[in-house]
């Protein structure tokens, strides 16, 4: 079986980023300010490498509690700030 690393954190934010931007209104969506956003998200935030499979990097990111989703949350929107009020595109 193949073992790696994964930031699960990643993982996180592909899976909610689109939700947060789908409340933020008049936030670029194309894929270069998306991807700005995400850096920058994933930039303040603090990795969470976990070594295991897919399946578990999942049920561990079920397990993220309420302090970490706010900060995520919280990140979000002012990454999404910054790159709308500066775009790249
Ligand atoms: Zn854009």
């Amino acid at each position: 079986m193949l073992v790696d690393v994964k930031n699960v954190m990643e993982t996180y934010v592909e899976m909610n980023l689109e939700h947060v931007l789908d409340e933020i209104p008049n936030v670029c969506r194309c894929e270069q300010c998306r991807a700005d956003i995400k850096a920058l998200v994933l930039n303040r935030l603090r990795p969470m490498y976990v070594s295991t499979s897919k399946g578990e990097a999942l049920s561990m990111m079920q397990a993220f509690d309420t302090g970490k989703q706010v900060e995520f949350l919280c990140c979000a929107r002012s990454a999404a700030a910054l790159v709308t009020s500066n775009p790249h595109h």
